[in-house]
């Protein structure tokens, strides 16, 4: 990836278990992953990417392991962004998003878990996903739809459920995307005016902005209790989209070239030749 660098202290924007962040005092305009200097930053970002379309496909080839990415973060915090840009150089094989909204159908006959765990990688791939098993926590606690005795052990679960991923060999990143009120003002403004945007905005969304404090305090009491060593939360400042999808690819490649990842042994004999 070129010139090497020191390794990047992004540590500190880990949620260390059991502190619940107090996020009204976490910049947002924060950039952690940045040199400094915006066309160094572009640089690294573009060898990043590549990194992370080659490190996929030894994942990919050699089946042993598998990614997951969990995104989660206030309206209109980036979590499509993120998917769109930084997964924008990596082969669609192995790579799966899937997107959570209010359970329906079956959904709503099973356990909490029940469709987020049907959509876990295999070895071999990466999933990322949109919203995910701590929806559960979060707005059901804000909007009281499940009493607050089985959230506190819907969380424990969690802890179980990720602890069984890991343990099978699934390396877990969980980003929270976090943005300032402002910033979230400004871009749910502009979806109002825009028809691309638009229609992507709902009653739910301007309701929610209104209890913004209170999902606030759902959120770092969750973070601070599921984050844990091997499935750490780490906070993604998100007022800059750029420096979101650097702080994202970084994690992302860091993880991943922690696998120490091989491609397997070719079944073919030294002396194989194509035919002419
Ligand atoms: P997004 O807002 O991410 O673009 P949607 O428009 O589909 O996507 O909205 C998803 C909505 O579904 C959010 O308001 C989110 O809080 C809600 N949601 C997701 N999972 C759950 C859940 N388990 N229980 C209740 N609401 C949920």
């Amino acid at each position: 990836m070129g010139k090497k660098r020191a390794a990047l202290d992004l540590g500190e924007w880990q949620v260390r278990p059991g502190i619940p962040p107090d996020l009204a005092r976490i910049d947002a305009d924060a950039s952690p992953a940045s040199s400094g200097k915006r066309a160094v930053d572009e640089a690294r970002l573009d060898a990043l990417g590549k990194r992370l379309g080659e490190l996929q496909n030894r994942l990919y080839a050699s089946k042993q392991r598998s990614m997951l990415l969990i995104l989660q973060g206030m309206d209109a915090s980036g979590k499509d962004g993120v998917i769109r840009s930084v997964f924008s150089q990596i082969s669609p094989l192995g790579v799966q998003a899937h997107a959570f909204g209010v359970p329906v159908g079956a959904e709503l006959t099973h356990d909490f878990l029940w469709r987020v765990h049907s959509r876990t990688p295999a070895r071999g791939e990466i999933a990322i996903f949109n919203r995910s098993q701590y929806e559960d926590v979060v707005v059901t606690r804000v909007r009281k739809t499940v009493p607050e005795d089985l959230i506190i052990r819907r969380i424990e679960h969690i802890r179980q459920f990720e602890a069984l991923l890991s343990d099978e060999g699934t390396l877990i990143i969980k980003c929270f995307l976090h943005l300032s009120y402002k910033e979230q003002g400004k871009r749910l403004k502009e979806r109002l005016t825009m028809p691309e945007k638009r229609w992507k905005l709902q009653q739910s969304d301007l309701d929610d902005r209104r209890l913004w404090k209170d999902f606030c305090g759902a959120y770092e009491s969750a973070l601070g209790a599921t984050s844990t060593a091997h499935a750490p939360w780490t906070i993604i400042p998100a007022n800059s989209k750029f420096q979101r999808d650097l702080m994202v690819t970084e994690l992302l490649v860091a993880g991943l070239e922690g696998m120490d990842l091989h491609y397997p042994a070719s079944t073919l004999p030294k002396s194989a030749r194509i035919p002419e």
